[in-house]
Order: C-alpha cells, then structure tokens, then sequence
C-alpha cells in the first residue's frame, strides 16, 4: 500500500490548563474523503488548527512525507493544505471577486488563477453572479461556498473542510455537500470533513474517526459506523 498523504500521530494540543487533545491518531490516504465526528467540544476544530499551524501541538503530522507541526501557517498554505474554517471567516468587507483574489494571493500564475477561478464558477455559480456584492451580505450558505471558493484558489491537493453545514439552510446543504464530492471525485483533492451532523458526514465519507473529549474511541468505513448501534445512539439520533 502507498504510504498515506497525511498521517497524524499522538496530536496533543492544551489550551493553558486545557487539554484539548490527547493523543489523536489518524491516517487519510490521496483521494479520499475522511470525516471526523463527535459532540462539541470534542476538539474537531482543533485538530484542524494543529494541522493548519495556528495552534502549537506536540506529537507528528507529516503530510505527503514531510512534517507539519512547527510550520508556518503559510508555508503549509503553500504545500497544497486548504483550510475552510468554522464559521467561514470571510472578509466581510471585501466583495466575493476580492476573497476569492486572496485565496490566491501566493500564486503568481496569471493563468492559473484565471482557470481556478472558473473552477470556482463552475461549482458555484451563484458566485460569479454576486462577484461584485461584499461578502458580509452573501446568506450564510453563500459565504460557506466562498469560503470553499477561497479556498480552492490556493490550489490545496488536501481540503480541510470544518462544519460546512453549519447555521445553512438545508436546501444549501445539499448543494454545498453535493460540490464537496464533486472537489474530490473531479479535482482529485483528498478531504477531511469535520462535521456535527455525522449523518450527513458518513453519507460523503469513505472512512470515519469519532472524537470523544480529545481521543478517537472510535473508527472505520462509513457505512460500518452507520450502522453501529452506539454511534446511532449518540451521534445519529438513536
Ligand atoms: P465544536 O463542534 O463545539 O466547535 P470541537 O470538537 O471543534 O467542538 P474544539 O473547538 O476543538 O472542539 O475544542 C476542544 C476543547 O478545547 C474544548 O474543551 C474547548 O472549550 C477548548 N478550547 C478550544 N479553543 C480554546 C481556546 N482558544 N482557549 C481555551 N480553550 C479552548
């Protein structure tokens, strides 16, 4: 088997007195679509952080080989290592032509960024039609899909994708869910959702690792946890 793109092992990360991880280990092989789940707190978001370089961690994440942790955010950036954050975090005062621009800031292929942006277009078409409206008045599941357009702009082999689905409403979610996989099965760019609603999630998903208080307590193929009596219980409304 060829090694995996991204392997992480032992991620500890505290918060002060806080310990928010304790030890999460996890593998994500090129092409797939894995999802982390579990309840608030868990420390789903986190773990994105630790990977992306914006919160200091201790044991190894090494991506395509190489590791990650002690890098600079822009430098991981720069390796192909998207990160569509929680709460989408767009400029709100920057129209969608303008975050779309940033997500491409490091990239000077003229060329490139012109057939990015298309690719953008291509996925959401709602975007090209609101280039010129600021972010900050898109609804929330516009500003999720510019997000993800930001994203994609810094062409990322590996998306990192953290509650996509959160506060839209549900006739965006399946839009938004249904580009998700189109990124990965079009674009050839691995995947790691990080979501609450782990229906949804294990639908995408090929593989699975739930998070509990800072561990994983639980993994495996999708459709195997879908059916696991426990994470019904707890995560898929009994
Ligand atoms: P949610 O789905 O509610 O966002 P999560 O699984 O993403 O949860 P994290 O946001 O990673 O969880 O949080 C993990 C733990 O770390 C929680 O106990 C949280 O209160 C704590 N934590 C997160 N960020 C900070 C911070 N900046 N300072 C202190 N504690 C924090």
């Amino acid at each position: 088997m060829s090694p995996p793109l991204l392997h992480v092992s032992d991620l500890q990360v505290s918060y002060g007195a806080i310990r928010a991880l304790s030890g999460v280990s996890f593998s994500i092989a090129a092409g797939e679509i894995v999802t982390l789940i579990g309840g608030n707190g868990a420390g789903k978001t986190t773990t994105l952080r630790a990977l992306s370089g914006l919160v200091r961690a201790s044991g190894t994440a090494e991506f395509d080989g190489q590791t990650l942790l002690g890098q600079p955010a822009h430098r991981i950036v720069a390796r192909g290592l998207g990160h569509v954050p929680e709460g989408r975090m767009v400029f709100a005062n920057l129209t969608v032509a303008e975050n779309l621009a940033m997500g491409a800031y490091l990239d000077r292929d003229r060329d490139r960024v012109t057939r990015n942006r298309e690719e953008v277009f291509a996925l959401f078409p709602r975007l090209r039609e609101r280039l010129r409206q600021t972010a900050g008045t898109l609804s929330g599941g516009e500003q999720q899909m510019l997000a993800i357009g930001r994203a994609l702009m810094g062409n990322p082999r590996f998306l990192m994708l953290d509650e996509p689905s959160l506060g839209i409403a549900p006739r965006l979610i399946t839009t938004i869910f249904e580009q998700i996989v189109a990124i990965n099965r079009q674009r050839g760019i691995t995947i790691l959702l990080v979501e609450q609603n782990a229906n949804l999630a294990l639908e995408v998903s090929s593989r699975a690792y739930v998070l509990e208080t800072g561990r994983v307590v639980m993994s495996g193929p999708s459709p195997e946890l879908r059916a696991d009596p426990r994470l019904k219980a707890t995560y898929l409304g009994g």
